[in-house]
């Protein structure tokens, strides 16, 4: 007995096809015409999208910063993402100072395991570097299924590491299968601009982002293609945010260095004009790197299209702008980073990109589930709607449209960086390894039905 959703329309990365989709278990049984069975449940699709399962390669769920940890944790976090398509998450487990990656990995399946309504991976993000760590990374990559590390080149005295270190992680990596993913911001020139804006008594959180240039995060981004080219190792540059960042990577791929990299929507639909508002409100905005000036947005919509940016995650790092994002009323640099954003990534993506003709339905399935499939060890179990693949299915039905509240958001924090803004289309019913997780709209589930999922080594 099986599942067979009949009359959508399918979306894959490459095409976009009538068909009907048949369910047995937790995979796809198969994708055509004529293919129910006897005793199989049909639904209709009708005048709506099927999309794979989206994948979120970038979230930060109970994270701890400093005294406080973030608003979302793995269950409001994942269930905000399965009701906005995505049912795979990639969240970052981090190895605090003295802790080897196998506490660090430990500590992070404590918080997530049992509680994630989506599917869910780690990447591992080390900040502890040494000769007992790097004999740790085959069994990162071999044994715990972690197929991608993580580097800070920005939060000097906390995370940073040293191009030293940056270097060694990228040859002890390459040679396990694992991609390094890095936070591209020169750290020591964020400390010089934040130390010289106190110094001056200009303590706003406007002046966040006036301490991040753009030239900040290029710089990082160069020095990492330099070094990743000498290593040959490959290498994913997260959250991208500017035009500058993003002709160096071009610049990199057109003479041959494995370097990828994902952009957010935050970089895609907001802008630096939030930092004019002269009260604490823009501490909503306090991200790393932070919004950019609006002419960014058409060079990173460019980018998506030709292929320089390779996946959209949202860096989905929630803080409560009361009780939390305050913490830095006096003092900017104060302000914990970070925005909420995993609910809606697939709707601002569809609304702001293929419905306003900047990309297309496949390169938007291409950037949400495929190639975060692809670089991150999933495909093709995920990431695409074919027999064999697990039964992720997003029902898109684009006639509704919802307008993006912090009242009505399923995200546990309290505010949207997106308040009042307009989504065209909404998952309307949403399938995990074959279960339906939402129905019209709403969850239908009691319990987590999340696994975690073992990565392939980076190929
Ligand atoms: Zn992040």
């Amino acid at each position: 007995m099986g599942i067979v959703l009949c009359g959508g329309t399918i979306v894959t990365d490459t095409a976009c096809y009538q068909a009907d989709i048949r369910i047995q278990g937790e995979i796809i049984d198969a994708v055509g015409s004529q293919v129910t069975q006897a005793g199989d449940t049909v639904l209709t699709a009708e005048g709506c999208y099927i999309f794979p399962g989206g994948i979120d390669a970038h979230t930060h769920f109970d994270l701890p910063v400093g005294t406080m940890s973030t608003a979302d944790d793995f269950a409001s976090g994942t269930k905000a993402a399965i009701l906005g398509g995505t049912t795979t998450v990639i969240d970052y487990a981090t190895q605090f100072k003295g802790e080897t990656l196998q506490q660090g990995l430990e500590n992070w399946h404590q918080r997530a395991d049992g509680k994630c309504y989506s599917d869910y991976g780690f990447h591992m993000a080390i900040t502890d570097w040494n000769e007992q760590v790097s004999r740790e990374i085959p069994w990162l990559g071999q044994e715990a299924g972690v197929a991608s590390v993580k580097l800070y080149m920005a939060y000097k005295n906390v995370m940073q590491v040293d191009d030293s270190t940056l270097f060694q992680v990228l040859e002890r990596s390459r040679d396990w299968g694992i991609l390094t993913c890095v936070h591209c911001e020169n750290g020591d020139i964020v400390d010089n601009l934040v130390r010289q804006f106190r110094r001056q008594g200009k303590t706003a959180p406007a002046y966040h982002h006036l301490s991040r240039p753009p030239r900040v995060e290029q710089e990082a981004v160069n020095r990492l293609t330099v070094l990743a080219e000498m290593a040959d190792a490959p290498v994913l540059v997260v959250h991208l945010s500017c035009r500058e960042s993003l002709e160096t990577v071009a610049q990199a791929k057109a003479r041959g260095v494995r370097v990828f990299a994902e952009t957010c929507p935050q970089y895609l639909v907001l802008d630096d004009s939030v930092y004019q508002d002269t009260t604490f409100s823009c501490a909503k905005y306090v991200i790393s790197p932070p919004l950019r000036a609006k002419e960014n947005q058409e060079y990173l919509w460019n980018g998506l299209k030709t292929g320089i940016l390779d996946t959209v995650a949202t860096d989905h790092c929630s803080f409560n702008f009361h009780g939390q994002k305050e913490v830095g009323s006096e003092d900017f640099s104060k302000i914990p980073n970070g925005a909420p954003g995993v609910e809606h990534r697939l709707g601002l993506l569809y609304t702001y990109g293929v419905k306003a003709g900047k990309i297309s339905l496949t390169q938007f399935v291409d950037k949400v589930a495929t190639q975060p499939a692809k670089l991150f060890g999933l495909f093709p179990k995920k990431g695409t709607i074919a027999p064999g693949s697990d039964a992720d299915l997003v029902i898109w039905d684009e006639r509704r449209q919802v307008t993006i509240s912090a009242a009505s958001q399923a995200q546990k924090v309290d505010y949207s960086p997106y308040e009042g803004m307009k989504q065209q289309g909404q998952a309307v019913h949403v399938f995990l390894r074959g279960q339906q997780v939402v129905e019209n709209g709403k969850t239908c589930i009691d319990t987590p039905q999340g696994q975690f999922l073992f990565r392939k080594p980076f190929r």
